[in-house]
């Protein structure tokens, strides 16, 4: 409970105790779910009221070692399944959580259980699970068929339709038939999935094939996102190595748009800027970048098109080649 608020300083009195959160406002903090450390000094925001981007890190563990990690693995897991839990019960109505790792299936039960208690409780929650898909079994079928999944998405990367460089990308041999096998599981589940292509120079070639191979085995998706790098974690110094830039060259990218186009397929664009595509693309773009790691770059300044806009991601270099923009 709130019992004074000053300026970028808030003290709040709870069952523990009362402590004082600085370098906020109280006001910018209503409603929020903050996870309170005391010993550490340390107050952490798991969920914003306010913002429909909201992300659990379940863990930082990985199986796979993705050319382009945003958030490199780490090898030590801290279990906060219960906390997480906790921060969901408290969430706004109707809000979409987003899960995230790490690989967030390799504690898959844990997993399933929070979904499924937190349905119980809170049906009005839905949940985007990130995750490389390769810990389903078959055994996972009937649980998976249980209605708190129908409140659930599963964003799966696929680099490519050849599996020696999609398994590349992800730095895993073996990666791309376990997928297979286990998109067959997911699709006798009913699940809903989101496909998840990052651009790189190493696949960006061979989009047009991955097109086909989408349209051909995977109809049932519910969405498949194309979508820019992100400069950061491993992307960051491999940059010039990793990124491609659609302003120069857009013909991959447009033969597998038109492609799955053609074969109603349901595909998206995110974090590419709106003036980076033709105009004809440009309704498959998403503003896709939260809010709070969202940037503009001052020639964005009267762009008519800023509203509908991604922008770039708060951390990206203005000097960068995807960054020279052209206002529309
Ligand atoms: S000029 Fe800026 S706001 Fe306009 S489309 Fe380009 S990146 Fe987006």
């Amino acid at each position: 409970m709130l019992v004074e608020a000053e300026g970028n300083s808030a003290t709040y009195a709870s069952k523990a105790g009362l402590f004082t959160i600085d370098g906020v406002a109280a006001s910018g903090l209503a409603g929020d779910v903050l996870l309170i450390q005391p010993r550490e000094q340390r107050a952490e925001r798991l969920i914003r009221a306010t913002s429909p981007h909201n992300t659990l890190l379940v863990t930082e563990r990985c199986d796979q070692l993705c050319v382009m990690c945003s958030q490199p693995p780490k090898k030590t897991h801290v279990d906060r399944f219960a906390l997480f839990e906790e921060a969901c019960m408290l969430a706004p109505e109707n809000m979409l959580i987003g899960i995230t790792g790490g690989e967030p299936t390799l504690y898959r039960h844990q997993l399933f259980d929070l979904i499924e208690r937190i349905y119980r409780t809170r049906p009005d929650l839905s949940f985007h699970v990130l995750t490389n898909a390769q810990h389903f079994e078959n055994d996972d079928i009937d649980r998976m068929l249980g209605p708190a999944y129908a409140r659930v998405s599963w964003g799966i990367p696929l680099y490519a339709s050849q599996s020696a460089l999609h398994d590349e990308i992800v730095g895993k041999r073996g990666a791309f038939s376990q997928l297979l096998e286990n998109f067959a599981i997911l699709m006798r589940a009913g699940a809903r999935i989101e496909l998840r292509t990052v651009l790189l120079r190493g696949n960006y070639p061979a989009l047009p094939e991955l097109a086909h191979f989408v349209a051909s085995r995977l109809r049932c998706i519910e969405a498949w996102s194309i979508m820019q790098l992100e400069h950061s974690g491993f992307a960051r110094r491999r940059w010039a190595s990793l990124a491609v830039n659609p302003r120069l060259d857009f013909a991959p990218l447009r033969e597998a748009m038109d492609w799955s186009f053609l074969h109603q397929m349901p595909v998206q664009l995110f974090n590419i800027p709106r003036c980076a595509l033709p105009e004809d693309y440009r309704r498959f773009a998403v503003a896709s970048i939260s809010d709070w790691k969202q940037k503009f770059l001052s020639a964005c300044d009267g762009c008519r098109e800023r509203d509908l806009c991604c922008g770039f991601f708060e951390w990206h270099p203005d000097q960068d080649e995807c960054a020279k923009v052209t206002p529309l």
